[in-house]
């Protein structure tokens, strides 16, 4: 069986063929530009990359080229479109109306409408991403996967706001949380290496990418999670402040004479590492710099760790104890030196990290890097977010 994952940008389009029965990645690739000029065409099979300037005024174009280049007879993987038996589709925002993955019909494509001004760069994007594939494959099933999905078993004390509890009911205000399909994923795969029941474990996975989030995981379910009613909250970001007094985001709007949209264009955008530093918002550069003496890169990097480490704590509170922690996504697999620094000085809770094994982290694979005597397994698994929605497209179309 193969199931072609689509993530839609709004001027972009990752895709994935994926062969369930190895869970192995046949080809892969990124349409970038769409709707812009000098669209670019990425696609790797085989070992092979092709990257091809073409262009691509819409999405349906774009999906096309996908579909034309994965059947092709030189390059292609499979002999037909009819051999991709599902499409599942990431999706950024689902608010209360989706809490759990969901077949693409027309109810469900209203609904999708009705909520996508709760994430105005992505969900849109969604909804054309979805429009597109159904013009290319009528008749194959699809799947929406939502990144908020695996923290609806957060308990309404963690996921309320303190607010007035009628906005809550009129608007759902309320913690979502995001890249929940990485979550998941890492949990479980944390639970299979350590051969044990995630039934019996107590996880905090810390994915720490561009975009970072932290989740307290009891018994394979999420309690807890760092990130919001959307991706602005928590950890400082690559770009984004993290966790702010709003009352601080108001003075700074009023002295800067930014709205109320133009002060969130600032927080996501122009905040986090770049913002503190200066340089980057990218941890190789904050890195380099911080090593070359600069004080506000290093500031940014300390933030980040020292954010990281109070997330763990609170979580450590929240399942009342931990047994593992993971780290995953591009600094969480890569950095050894932010894995260091937010784990220092916890032995108190268990918690104690291997130097040696920290620094030379084998990188792709599952790594072991807490010290003997450890009570608490520190783990670094790199994620698959894909394959998550995958095996969610092939459990929710009945496929399997
Ligand atoms: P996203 O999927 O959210 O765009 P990723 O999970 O790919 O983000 O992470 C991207 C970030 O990972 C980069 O901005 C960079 O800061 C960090 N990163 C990638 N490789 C390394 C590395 N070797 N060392 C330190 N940081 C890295």
């Amino acid at each position: 069986m193969k199931i072609l994952v689509i993530n839609s940008g709004s001027s972009s389009l990752k895709y994935q063929l994926i062969d369930m029965e190895t869970e192995g990645v046949l080809a892969k690739g990124l349409c970038e530009r769409i709707g812009i000029a000098n669209s670019n065409f990425i696609y790797k099979a085989n070992g092979t990359t092709i990257e091809q300037q073409i262009d691509m005024p819409s999405h349906n174009v774009a999906v096309k080229l996908v579909l034309d280049k994965l059947t092709d007879k030189e390059v292609g993987v499979i002999s037909s479109m009819s051999e991709i038996d599902g499409v599942g589709h990431r999706v950024v925002a689902s608010g209360e109306a989706f809490k759990k993955p969901t077949l693409v019909t027309p109810k469900a494509m209203e609904l999708m409408e009705e909520i996508k001004d709760l994430a105005p760069l992505h969900n849109p994007a969604a909804i054309v991403g979805v429009k597109a594939c159904l013009a290319a494959m009528p008749n194959t099933p699809m799947v929406l996967v939502f990144d908020t999905g695996f923290h609806f078993t957060m308990p309404d004390y963690a996921y309320m706001y303190a607010v007035d509890y009628t906005h809550y009911e009129k608007y759902k205000i309320r913690r979502y949380g995001a890249h929940g399909t990485s979550h998941k994923f890492v949990a479980e795969e944390a639970a299979k290496y350590l051969g044990k029941n995630i039934e019996d474990l107590k996880i905090i996975t810390c994915h720490l990418g561009n975009g970072s989030s932290i989740t307290a995981v009891n018994g394979g379910k999420c309690i807890d999670t760092s990130m919001g009613f959307t991706p602005l909250a928590g950890v400082p970001m690559g770009t984004r402040s993290g966790d702010i007094d709003y009352a601080a985001a108001e003075y700074i709007a009023k002295k800067e004479g930014m709205d109320v949209s133009e002060m969130l264009t600032y927080l996501n955008k122009k905040c986090g590492m770049l913002g503190v530093s200066g340089v980057s918002s990218d941890f190789r550069d904050l890195s380099a710099a911080a090593d070359a003496g600069n004080y506000r890169a290093k500031l940014a990097l300390d933030m980040f760790a020292y954010g990281t480490k109070k997330y763990i704590g609170a979580y450590a509170a929240a399942l009342n104890g931990v047994d593992v922690i993971v780290f995953t996504a591009g600094i969480g697999e890569n950095d050894n030196r932010i894995r260091e620094a937010a784990l220092k000085d916890m032995e108190y809770l268990g918690i104690k990290l291997d130097a040696k094994k920290n620094d030379n982290c084998p990188r792709g694979t599952i790594a072991e890097i807490q010290a003997k005597g450890s009570k608490v397994k520190i783990l670094v698994i790199p994620t698959n977010e894909e394959l998550v929605i995958a095996r969610e497209t092939v459990k929710e179309a009945k496929l399997g």
